[in-house]
């Protein structure tokens, strides 16, 4: 390829993909270590899901939803409010994980209007992320993806990011929260917002069950609503349907996309409690996008959700997680650079160790998942600082035997290389 020609960043180019590998066009193979950005959650090019894809289009791609009504529409919101049990009520359609916090943010704003005194507030964590839109980055705690771009998200909405008071801490605890709600004044928190398990900003620390009941109950008192991104960890990833059923809290709001429709489409979707809004309809407040809901990506999302509880992926993601965690568990051991693999299902990463986290010329994390490629394996950097730094190992949920044992030899090799390369450097 001449260097003209070169896609941007000289990435690889794409030709084909199948359940967890993918060819470029110069013949090399990679395992797909990492679901794309963690969204590839049955693999490529499932039969089923193409099928539904090609049946779909060949009927009708597109109508407006202030124009007509659709039944795979219809279908995928049945689907997903059974999944989410009586306790919501509506699912509002975004193109995105990041317009679906946006579309979380708005009803959470419209559902206080109309009570007494200023709402405007959200407390959100830090480390977190939860989209690149401008209110949706405002929220974030991610100091690396919002730089130079305060102008565009300062002032959209009131976030107030709360951090654990000890520094040895990665995620604020109950006491931290509690604080963040008296400091701000409880009439004044529209909203908690927090990632179950994190992922780009965390490296898939998670919040204990005790943080997220006491988390409800706060905002309970508050009269504050809670919002939980499941963006990353929703319809199986994190070895349930979503991760807050773990600690048996029910948000008021969920915000997914990814898993949604398992990277086959766009898709976003943000469900709405019971008591959110009450007798109104909140499709029609959030407004939403032109392409908002469309017949082609809800027939392709409704197929990921079916072949998903078909083949038991909860389930599955939590069995071959354990498996995982316990390989990944052996390969940090002979690492002195990394540290115990944490996270939930099959949403794992690998940290590097707080003294070996390096931020020279490029981070430990990202030097791992380079070399990574360079052996044929795709893995995700995560981390926005030393305690945090890690790298995601979140195959597809699907991923068999010979594309795990794949997966760890290549791993190895990728390790190794960074290994001596950091041996050579120090002599
Ligand atoms: N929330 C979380 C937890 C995410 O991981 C992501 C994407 N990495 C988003 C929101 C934003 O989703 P999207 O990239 O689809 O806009």
């Amino acid at each position: 390829m001449s260097p003209s020609t070169m896609p941007p960043g000289g990435r690889p180019v794409a030709l084909h993909a199948r359940g967890a590998r993918v060819r470029d066009e110069q013949g090399r193979e990679f395992i797909d270590g990492s679901s794309g950005a963690v969204c590839v959650n049955l693999g490529h090019g499932v039969p089923e899901v193409l099928e539904a894809m090609r049946s779909q289009a060949e009927r009708i791609t597109f109508v407006h939803r202030s124009q007509f009504a659709h039944s795979a529409v219809a279908d995928l919101s049945n689907e997903i409010l059974s999944i989410a049990g009586p306790d919501y009520r509506e699912v509002v359609y975004t193109n995105s994980g990041s317009e679906a916090t946006e579309t979380a943010l708005r009803l959470a704003l419209h559902h206080h209007a109309d009570g007494p005194g200023d709402r405007s507030v959200v407390l959100t964590q830090r480390p977190s992320y939860h989209g690149m839109t401008a209110g949706a980055l405002g929220v974030s705690g991610h100091p690396s993806r919002r730089a130079g771009l305060e102008a565009l998200h300062d002032g959209t909405i009131v976030s107030v990011p709360v951090t654990a008071t000890d520094p040895d801490r990665p995620l604020p605890d109950l006491a931290d929260w509690k604080e963040a709600f008296a400091r701000v004044g409880p009439a004044r928190v529209a909203a908690v917002l927090v990632e179950p398990i994190g992922g780009a900003a965390s490296g898939a620390q998670e919040i204990p069950p005790e943080v997220m009941r006491g988390l409800r109950a706060l905002c309970d008192e508050a009269g504050a609503l809670l919002v939980v991104d499941e963006v990353m960890t929703g319809f199986g990833r994190s070895g349930a349907w979503f991760a807050h059923l773990d600690s048996d809290t029910r948000p008021d709001l969920v915000i997914t996309g990814k898993g949604l429709s398992g990277g086959y489409t766009p898709i976003g979707a943000c469900l709405v409690g019971a008591r959110v809004l009450p007798g109104r309809s909140a499709t029609e407040l959030a407004f939403g996008h032109t392409m908002s809901g469309n017949p082609l990506s809800a027939a392709t999302a409704l197929a990921v959700l079916r072949y998903t509880r078909e083949h038991r992926l909860p389930e599955r993601a939590r069995r071959v997680g354990a498996e995982l965690r316990k390989r990944l568990s052996a390969i940090a051991a002979r690492y002195a650079f990394l540290d115990e693999p944490r996270g939930r299902g099959m949403l794992l990463a690998l940290p590097v160790r707080q003294d070996a986290a390096d931020y020279g010329v490029e981070p430990l994390n990202r030097r791992i998942c380079s070399a990574a490629e360079a052996a044929g394996l795709l893995l995700y950097p995560s981390g926005i600082d030393r305690a945090a730094q890690s790298v995601l190992v979140t195959p597809p949920l699907t991923v068999d035997d010979s594309e795990l044992d794949d997966l760890f030899t290549r791993l190895r090799s990728a390790l190794d290389m960074v290994e001596r390369a950091d041996s050579e450097a120090d002599r």
